[in-house]
């Protein structure tokens, strides 16, 4: 089961939404929501926990108002999170493994098995949200029950990762589109020598190269969007989607910054929170440097991944 995390600041007032895709309503009501209502009423400022569970979704939604550092409360709901359910975060690690022979396998880690563990990574300036956690490995046994069934090779967690990194297309998008809407409001509302700063001609620029890139982007990932659906995108084809749109979008988020001037720097708007954030996903799901070798290697056939160093 695994959780996500989102919280939403609006001055002193803080709503988390902790979502468990994945949980069945019942698991939900057995393992997780009372034990989480019970840790979360310890903590004082929380005015309200609700909960819904659809099928295989469950959310919990906590709502609290406190005079304390923001930083602070987040880190206690946090905290009386992860106690419950042994977090971070998920019961089960899908790995992508080899075998000495060289062939590729799905292979499911359970928690609890021996010299497996995953402490958690603290210090992190980006998705600061959510938990991540590291991944070690000491000489853990997995039975061969644990080996995904159905295929080996390397286009099993291709397969996923397409899917994975479609999905951040559309998102880096999304966060290039916020960013772009607020820079657009502010730049009609912030006045400066008598004028909107939006009637100033490089203000136009920074939003009409904006809105251009968004455009192109749209219609790159909603082409990749129909090859998808006939089943005729390729891998190479979802990341150069990927890499462009998470490059356009932190552009933007950039350049929306720069238009609210020393505002765009506070928490009031999102567009630093959207560069911090963008940095990890130009970094996950493939780097983008790797998902500009992929495209090298789709239009030349020659891949450049591993290099012979002279001896
Ligand atoms: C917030 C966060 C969450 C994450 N979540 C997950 C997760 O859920 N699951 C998961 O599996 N991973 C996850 N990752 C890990 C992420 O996928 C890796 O950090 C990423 O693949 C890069 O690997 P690395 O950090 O080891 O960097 P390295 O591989 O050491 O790369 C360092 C630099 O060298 C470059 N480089 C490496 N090899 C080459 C090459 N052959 N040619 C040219 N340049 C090269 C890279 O592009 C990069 O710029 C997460 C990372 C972050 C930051």
């Amino acid at each position: 089961m695994h959780r996500s995390f989102f919280p939403e600041m609006e001055s002193n007032r803080l709503n988390i939404m902790v979502a468990y895709p994945g949980a069945s309503p019942q698991e939900m009501e057995e393992g997780v929501t009372t034990k989480l209502e019970e840790a979360l009423k310890t903590i004082s400022g929380i005015e309200e926990i609700t909960s819904t569970s659809a099928e295989n979704f469950s959310t919990i939604y906590v709502e609290c108002y406190t005079d304390e550092d923001i930083d602070e409360m987040l880190t206690k709901v946090k905290n009386a999170v992860d106690g419950v359910n042994g977090l971070p975060i998920a019961s089960e690690q899908p790995l992508v493994v080899k075998n000495e022979a060289g062939r590729i396998y799905g292979l499911i880690v359970e928690r609890g098995m021996d010299g497996f563990s995953t402490p958690e990574m603290h210090g992190k300036l980006s998705l600061r949200a959510s938990a991540t956690g590291e991944l070690i490995f000491d000489n853990v046994r997995v039975p061969k029950s644990n080996i995904l069934p159905g295929r080996s090779g390397l286009g099993a967690p291709l397969s996923c990762l397409d899917s994975a990194r479609f999905g951040i297309a559309w998102g880096a998008l999304g966060a290039a589109m916020d960013c772009y809407d607020q820079a657009l409001r502010y730049s009609k509302e912030r006045t400066q020598f008598d004028v909107p700063i939006g009637s100033f001609q490089l203000i136009q620029k920074k939003l009409a190269e904006m809105i251009t890139e968004i455009t192109k982007a749209q219609l790159l990932t909603f082409r990749l969007g129909e090859l998808r659906n006939d089943g005729k995108a390729t891998s190479a084809q979802i990341s150069m989607a990927k890499r462009n749109n998470v490059e356009i979008a932190l552009n933007i988020a950039r350049e929306a910054r720069q238009i609210h001037g020393g505002m765009g720097i506070t928490s009031e708007y999102s567009m630093m929170r959207h560069m911090a954030n963008l940095e990890s996903v130009l970094t996950y799901e493939g780097t983008h440097d790797i998902h500009l070798l992929i495209t090298g290697m789709d239009v030349t056939g020659i891949p450049s991944f591993t290099r012979d160093l002279p001896k």
